[in-house]
């Protein structure tokens, strides 16, 4: 095949990412997550405010409320505490109240002054001409100090949509509204399977040839990082064999929403993953213009109750690890109803520490490490590419962090910025 025909016959990746998405309908199930459990799950509902924030106005240190701010000095009165009631409260012109940082701010205050800026003579106050560290103490300004009712929202206001993954502040957001529990999307079940007729269990002897099956381990544990979002199943291993892969196809998707199935499918004599996934329900295949990966291809089996989407990576265990994070893992979180605009991978532009030259024309996701270069002003993150490149090698990709895009036929000059996908920042 000459370049001129297989650049054309295959699809960008851009292009495939946004056909495989299109394709992808979000799942409509909900469930009642207590807070204590719902981190990292996705919200499947409109969070409104069911209070103002803040409730009340209050102070937003520990110090002393003042009733006029031009005053030369106050009469401190009384005493609120975080907590406390100052419905009794008036200050009037002269007066002050000690007070402490989410204490309720009594009416006729103008401004609060923080501790480390005043003197205090028995229960007279005044303004410190320096504060404690010794820088002067600036004129009081009109609010100063105060944390208005409602500043930031009122209640009845839009706080979170359906399709936000709960962080810890949206679970803190939440609770700080007093509400106990969240209607979220219900978990996905993902099967991962292995196939391929030389793999051996991790603990049993290799017999000539073999070797052990590593992917489904590997894809078990990037699956781990998102336990919140799927149930994860291991599915074991099957043989080089069409009828037995159509079976435990159709039997794992009885209790699957997902299948990721690694290996045989690619175009040998022995790859019936897509015949299989062809002759049971329907397959979804491109040769995609990127390297590794060019096999990937996806498609779904209809069962009487659900739909299980079904992603085949290629054996190569590299391939099978960038297709994973590139393709399957994004359209995977929009199955789980995350919102499409989210669940794109975000790359960083930042410059390659090294010249890069690809002599394909295929879009290279090259492995590699991002990491802080002492440059001669001030250090710079640097993408430094991993020494050996190839599909099948997977030793260099364990220190790796990052994948960088190289466009085909590139040349990138050590230096130039190159968009890199950042998988993981504690590596
Ligand atoms: P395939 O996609 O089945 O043609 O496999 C491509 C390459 O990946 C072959 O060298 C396989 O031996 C290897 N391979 C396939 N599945 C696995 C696996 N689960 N673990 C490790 N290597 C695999
Ligand atoms: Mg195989």
């Amino acid at each position: 095949m000459s370049q001129a025909s297989s650049t054309s016959s295959m699809l960008p990746y851009e292009e495939a990412l946004n056909l495989l998405l299109q394709h992808m309908a979000s799942t409509q199930q909900t469930e009642v997550v207590p807070i204590e459990q719902a981190a990292g799950r996705v919200l499947a509902q409109t969070i409104h405010a069911q209070y103002d924030a803040p409730r009340f106005s209050n102070s937003a240190m520990d110090g002393y409320a003042v009733a006029d701010i031009n005053a030369a000095h106050w009469q401190v009165v009384d005493y609120v505490s975080a907590g406390a009631s100052t419905a009794h409260l008036q200050l009037q012109a002269g007066q002050a109240v000690r007070i402490f940082t989410g204490a309720a701010i009594p009416a006729g205050t103008e401004a609060v002054i923080p501790q480390e800026n005043i003197s205090l003579d028995g229960q007279q106050l005044s303004l410190s001409t320096t504060d404690t560290s010794g820088k002067p103490v600036k004129a009081l300004k009109p609010g100063q100090n105060i944390r208005v009712k409602a500043e930031e929202y009122g209640a009845g206001d839009v706080l979170m949509s359906a399709g936000q993954r709960l962080s810890a502040v949206a679970i803190g957001l939440i609770a700080s509204q007093g509400l106990a529990e969240v209607d979220c999307y219900k978990k996905l079940n993902v099967t991962v399977l292995s196939s391929g007729d030389e793999l051996q269990a991790l603990g049993q002897a290799l017999a000539e040839n073999q070797i052990y099956d590593s992917n489904r381990y590997m894809l078990l544990a990037c699956l781990q990082d998102y336990a919140s979002i799927f149930n994860i199943q291991n599915g074991g291993v099957l043989r080089d064999d069409l009828a037995q892969t159509k079976k435990r196809l159709q039997e794992v998707a009885a209790s699957s929403d997902i299948i990721l199935f690694s290996g045989g499918a690619s175009v040998g004599d022995r790859d019936y993953a897509k015949q299989a996934l062809e002759q049971i329900g329907t397959l979804q295949h491109w040769k995609l213009a990127i390297k590794p990966g060019k096999p990937f291809a996806w498609g779904r089996i209809e069962g009487q109750t659900h739909t299980t989407s079904v992603f085949l990576l290629p054996g190569n265990p590299v391939a099978s690890w960038v297709t994973f994070s590139v393709l399957a893992l994004p359209a995977m979180k929009l199955l789980a109803g995350i919102p499409e605009a989210r669940v794109r991978p975000t790359y960083l532009e930042v410059a390659s520490s090294h010249d890069i030259e690809n002599k394909n024309f295929r879009l290279n996701f090259m492995r590699g490490v991002l990491e802080h270069h002492q440059g001669e002003q001030a250090p710079t993150v640097q993408a430094f590419p991993a020494r050996l490149q190839n599909s099948a090698m997977l030793a260099s990709c364990v220190a790796s962090n990052a994948l960088i895009q190289v466009p085909g036929h590139a040349h990138i000059a050590a230096g130039d910025k190159v968009k890199v996908l950042l998988l993981s920042n504690d590596i």
